[in-house]
């Protein structure tokens, strides 16, 4: 049930129902999700870890402000200086298993973005951001992939706007990348890292216009 209530909160956070800055009252959701209080102070805190959620002395929760232009710059510039050099280790070291792996969770995510709505998009978000972990872990750098984690880069991205197009082309981007990993193809893994990292800026950038 912790968990249920974790991916209801974190749903209305990615999809926007709660807006950035927004107040979050815990009697509020015990009243919405019609659970007690210890689940959802409990969710609220692992939310407080990813970022979403920020908690003030004596005044309670809110939703994290949505991330400055500034601090989206320096992300992509970071997913853009380790991704694509991930990917084109990853495509020396991945075998079958692994590749087996990153094409499940590429379905599932072609799944998602036909249902739609909320809680597909926030579905998404996170299946996204566990293929990208995937991909470095098999690039062996551990602790490159901890920095990235670290960041939650994927959840604040998506947060920047509710929006299909932000999904149904990730896909396809997703799909070239997963052929080049698939024949071992160094280069071609590292462009498509590159391409696929750069058009989501160029996507996403529109949240600031
Ligand atoms: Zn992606």
């Amino acid at each position: 049930m912790a968990d249920d209530v974790y991916e209801a909160i974190f749903t209305k956070l990615l999809s926007l129902e709660i807006a950035p800055g927004g107040r979050i009252t815990v009697d509020g959701l015990v009243r919405e999700l019609e659970v007690s209080h210890t689940p959802i102070r409990e969710a609220l805190g692992r939310l407080e870890g990813e970022g979403l959620v920020v908690k003030t002395h004596l005044v309670g929760y809110s939703a994290a402000p949505q991330i400055t232009r500034r601090r989206f710059d320096e992300l992509y510039e970071l997913r853009l200086l380790l991704e694509p050099d991930g990917a084109r280790r990853a495509a020396r070291r991945v075998n079958e298993a692994r590749m087996r792996k990153l094409r499940e969770r590429t379905e599932q995510m072609r799944k998602l973005n036909s249902s739609r709505g909320r809680s597909s998009y926030a579905r998404f978000a996170r299946l996204d951001s566990e293929f990208h972990d995937q991909i470095m872990e098999i690039a062996g750098n551990e602790l490159i992939r901890d920095q990235l984690a670290h960041l939650h880069t994927h959840f604040h991205i998506f947060r920047l706007m509710y929006h299909a197009r932000v999904t149904e082309e990730a896909l396809a981007e997703h799909d070239s990348l997963l052929e080049s990993l698939s024949s071992g193809d160094a280069p071609g893994a590292e462009r498509a890292m590159r391409s696929h990292i750069e058009r989501s800026r160029q996507r996403l950038l529109e949240a600031f216009a």
